[in-house]
């Protein structure tokens, strides 16, 4: 399709800098411009902020958050091949696109935040997302750094970020994920939306942090959802054992009979208060 910001089709992009998509780094590209803005556009107004985006690949998010707006777009990408279709982009937008390369699992973001608001927009690459996830959510100091963070995730990885107590879903991600942010999905992605398609369909995620989350230590907190999560059908005072078992359900004033599916975000950070 044409593009709308005058530069040249994603799909020639690809095919000059001959970007053949790998699938050991999660390389599943967005070709379509209205699509990348619908991303961009659920982080909400641009106008004046920072973004880090992880993986930019052959440009097209990129281009999208760029055209909305955002003052700044500093991108993390481990593949080299793409650094020189990403600075036609850079010279497209002067000033307004930092490329970093490397790993964002060892990228320090906190470090690299201005003063500024900062949002993260990223189309993941599906072996590393949960995990990156994870490190925004669970830094020792909060508020964090960004205002929110949207991001492409398979379905079945954004059912678990969003999931509550009750939901097949629910695990330790739904409680880490329900104790430090408001999460919501925005839309489904299909497969088809991709080059080359994935197997699964994709969705996109939209969280937010929330100010006041309930006072409880990040690392206690891990440790419960872990053991009880790890043996999900049993009763908590048989997978907590390791933990106190029955003693510190008691103490939490929690039903020993209940299953880990059922406790709500707050039990949980009760329970690891009561660690
Ligand atoms: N943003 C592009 C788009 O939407 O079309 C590409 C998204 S693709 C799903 C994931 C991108 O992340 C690829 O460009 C890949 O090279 C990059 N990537 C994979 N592992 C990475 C890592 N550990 N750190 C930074 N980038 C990574």
């Amino acid at each position: 399709m044409a593009a709308l910001d005058g530069l040249p089709p994603l799909r020639d992009v690809i095919q000059r800098h001959g970007l053949d998509a790998r699938k050991a780094l999660g390389q599943n590209f967005l070709l379509d411009l209205n699509l990348t803005q619908k991303v961009a556009r659920t982080a909400g107004s641009l106008e004046g902020a920072t973004v880090f985006e992880v993986g930019p690949g052959p440009g097209g998010l990129t281009r999208a958050i760029l055209a909305l707006g955002a003052a700044k777009v500093i991108a993390v990408e481990r593949d080299a091949r793409c650094l020189p279709a990403l600075a036609e982009v850079a010279d497209h937008y002067p000033g307004r696109l930092e490329v970093i390369e490397g790993d964002a699992l060892k990228t320090d973001f906190a470090a690299l935040a201005p003063d500024g608001p900062v949002k993260i927009i990223a189309n993941l690459p599906y072996n590393v997302g949960t995990q990156l996830l994870i490190n925004w959510l669970l830094p020792a100091q909060w508020p964090p750094f960004w205002q929110s963070l949207t991001l492409m995730f398979q379905k079945e990885v954004g059912q678990r970020i969003v999931a509550q107590e009750d939901d097949d879903h629910y695990g330790r991600l739904g409680v880490l994920c329900g104790w430090r942010a408001e999460a919501r999905m925005a839309f489904d992605v299909s497969p088809q939306a991709f080059t080359p398609p994935p197997k699964v369909t994709s969705t996109v995620v939209h969280l937010t942090p929330k100010e006041n989350p309930i006072p409880c230590a990040v690392d206690k907190l891990e440790k419960v959802t872990q053991a009880a999560f790890g043996q999900r059908r049993k009763m908590l005072r048989q997978s907590l054992k390791p933990l106190g078992g029955e003693a510190l359900l008691i103490k939490a004033d929690i039903d020993p009979q209940r299953r880990a599916e059922t406790l709500s975000v707050e039990e949980f950070c009760r329970l690891a208060n009561c660690l």
